[in-house]
């Protein structure tokens, strides 16, 4: 994903938008293969403030997750901002980042290519412990249904107090 800054990168105050669209298929996220349904989206403005091109924007896309409470799949809406000034140099290396809050990357030439920016973000957005819905059920622990679908027949009672026994048992071997 490259952005043509060559129309701004000479004139301090210019600034240029951008929608890059990109089909990324699959990336691999905790160990799993996570499918993008949607093209990752990033909507920027670019600005050169004198110092750096700013870009400002939001990355979108939508991709399956998977649940952390029932282990279904469902499609997770993902819309991030995105900000990150370029700044130029003659090597890709940037020396000292003056605004602690801003990440700054060096670049060179007319283009950037801002593929590795948006991974980042991409990544950085997504939830540590996705939820199908704020207030989905879960398995049940006893029988593992999933008890978005309904009540399982599982006795809602406390386990055998004789089996708690047997337990205690073995845990002081
Ligand atoms: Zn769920
Ligand atoms: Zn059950």
């Amino acid at each position: 994903m490259e952005v043509d800054v060559g129309s701004i990168r000479y004139s301090v105050g210019a600034s240029l938008k951008v929608e890059l669209k990109e089909r990324w298929g699959a990336i691999t996220w905790g160990g799993e293969e996570v499918e993008l349904l949607d093209p990752v989206t990033v909507k920027l403005t670019l600005t050169n403030t004198g110092e750096l091109l700013l870009a400002n924007g939001r990355l979108e896309t939508s991709l399956l997750l998977t649940c952390s409470r029932c282990l279904e799949r469902f499609p997770y809406a993902l819309d991030a901002p995105f900000v990150i000034g370029y700044r130029e140099v003659k090597k890709k290396k940037v020396e000292e980042p003056e605004d602690e809050d801003l990440e700054v990357r060096g670049f060179t030439g007319d283009r950037i290519d801002i593929t590795e920016d948006v991974r980042d973000t991409l990544y950085l957005a997504l939830p540590m412990k996705p939820l199908c819905r704020q207030d989905c059920l879960g398995l049940c622990p006893r029988c593992g249904k999933n008890l978005n679908e309904g009540p399982c027949t599982c006795e809602k009672e406390e386990p055998d107090p004789r089996l708690a026994v047997l337990r205690d048992l073995f845990k002081q071997e």
